[in-house]
C-alpha cells in the first residue's frame, strides 16, 4: 500500500559524547522515508528544502524508491537547520538552535499522484501544516499517524489539539506524553491522549523501549541493548518509519499487527543509532533487518507458552 510522509528535510549539527558534526543531512521526513523504504513500494515525500540542499541526496532518496515529486526546492532560500547536544546518558538532549528558513512559510502541496495514499505519516512539523495536509487529501487515508515534539506542545498547543482530533495514532516520547497531559503515569497519559482523539498511542522511552496502547490493551517492546550508541538523532523518526512502513506493507491495522510493527520499528531504530545521522539506515540489507528482528524475538522470549 502507498505511504505519504510529510516532514522536515534538514541540515543538522550534532554533538554527542562520541563526537561532533557540523552540517549533515537530517530531518524527520528524511529518517521516516528512508526507514519506510525498506518496507513499502510506494513511498511519497512532501517536504521543502532550499537550493543549498545537495542534489546527490535527492538522488539517494530516489535510489531508495522514494518519490520526490512533492519535495519543493526553493531558489535562493536556505534549508531548515537544527542543532542539538546530547547529555552523557544519550537519552536526553538540548536543542541548541532551530533555523526554520524554508519551513517558516511551508505550504505543503500534494501532487495529484499522491492523492490516493492509504497510509499518512505526519512527521514532526508545525501542527497547522500537519492539519493542512489532512485537509488537502480528497479521500481520508486508511490510517493517519502523527509525531510531534515539546516545541509544538509549548508554542502551538491549540493547533495541536485541533489536529489530534483527526488522527488515528500519536507517537511521542515519555517526556512529551507527560508534558502534553500533565500526568506522570504513562498509562494515565495514554488515556488522556485517547480522549484527545487518537485511538492508538505509542510512547517511546529511548533505550528503554516503547509502549503501545490501543483497544484497551498494552504492549511493550524493548529496545535492543547495544554495545555502542553513537548518535540517537532520528531514532524516533526511524522507528516511526519502520512502524508505518510495516503496516503499509502488510496492510493490516489490527492491534496484533501493530505489535509486530513496533518490533520492526525498534529494529530500524537500533540501526540508526550506530552511526552519525542517517548513514546507517541508508545502507541496510533485508537480511540484516530480519536478523535484527530475530534478536528482538530472542531478547524477551522466556518459554512459558
Ligand atoms: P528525532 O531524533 O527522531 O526526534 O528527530 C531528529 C530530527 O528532527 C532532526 O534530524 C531534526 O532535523 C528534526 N527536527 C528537530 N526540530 C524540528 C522541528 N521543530 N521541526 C521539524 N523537524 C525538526
Amino acid at each position: 500500500m502507498s505511504l505519504l510522509t510529510v516532514g522536515s528535510v534538514a541540515f543538522d549539527a550534532l554533538e554527542t559524547p562520541f563526537g561532533k558534526t557540523d552540517k549533515i543531512i537530517g530531518g524527520s521526513g528524511t529518517y521516516i522515508t528512508l526507514s519506510a523504504s525498506y518496507f513499502t513500494q510506494e513511498n511519497n515525500l512532501v517536504a521543502v528544502v532550499g537550493d543549498d540542499f545537495p542534489h546527490t541526496m535527492i538522488n539517494d532518496f530516489n535510489q531508495h524508491g522514494i518519490n520526490t515529486e512533492g519535495l519543493q526546492v526553493r531558489a535562493g532560500e536556505k534549508t531548515f537547520f537544527w542543532s542539538g547536544r546530547y547529555h552523557n546518558d544519550m537519552n536526553s538532549r538540548d536543542t541548541l538552535e532551530t533555523q526554520l528558513n524554508v519551513m517558516e512559510d511551508f505550504d505543503p502541496i500534494i501532487p495529484d499522484s499522491y492523492q490516493n495514499c492509504q497510509y499518512l505519516m505526519l512527521g514532526n512539523t508545525a501542527p497547522a501544516i500537519q492539519q493542512t495536509v489532512i485537509e488537502r487529501l480528497k479521500n481520508r487515508p486508511k490510517l493517519i499517524m502523527l509525531d510531534t515534539m515539546n516545541l509544538w506542545i509549548n508554542i502551538a498547543n491549540p493547533d495541536l489539539m485541533s489536529v489530534l482530533k483527526l488522527v488515528d495514532i500519536l507517537v511521542v516520547n515519555d517526556e512529551e506524553a507527560r508534558q502534553l497531559t500533565h500526568e506522570y503515569s504513562l498509562v494515565r497519559a495514554a488515556a488522556r491522549i485517547h480522549a484527545m482523539g487518537p485511538k492508538t498511542v505509542i510512547i517511546k522511552k529511548g533505550e528503554h523501549g516503547a509502549l503501545l496502547f490501543g483497544e484497551g490493551r498494552i504492549f511493550f517492546a524493548p529496545a535492543l541493548p547495544l554495545e555502542e550508541v553513537f548518535d540517537p538523532t532520528g531514532a524516533g523518526d526511524t522507528f516511526a518509519g519502520g512502524f508505518i512502513g510495516y503496516l503499509a506493507k502488510t496492510d493490516d491495522t489490527s492491534f496484533d499487527n501493530m505489535k509486530r510493527a513496533i518490533i520492526y520499528g525498534s529494529a530500524m531504530a537500533s540501526f540508526c543509532v550506530e552511526k552519525f545521522g542517517a548513514e546507517r539506515i541508508m545502507n541496510l540489507t533485508e537480511a540484516e533487518i530480519q536478523d535484527r528482528v530475530s534478536e528482538f524475538v530472542k531478547l524477551s522470549a522466556f518459554g512459558l507458552e
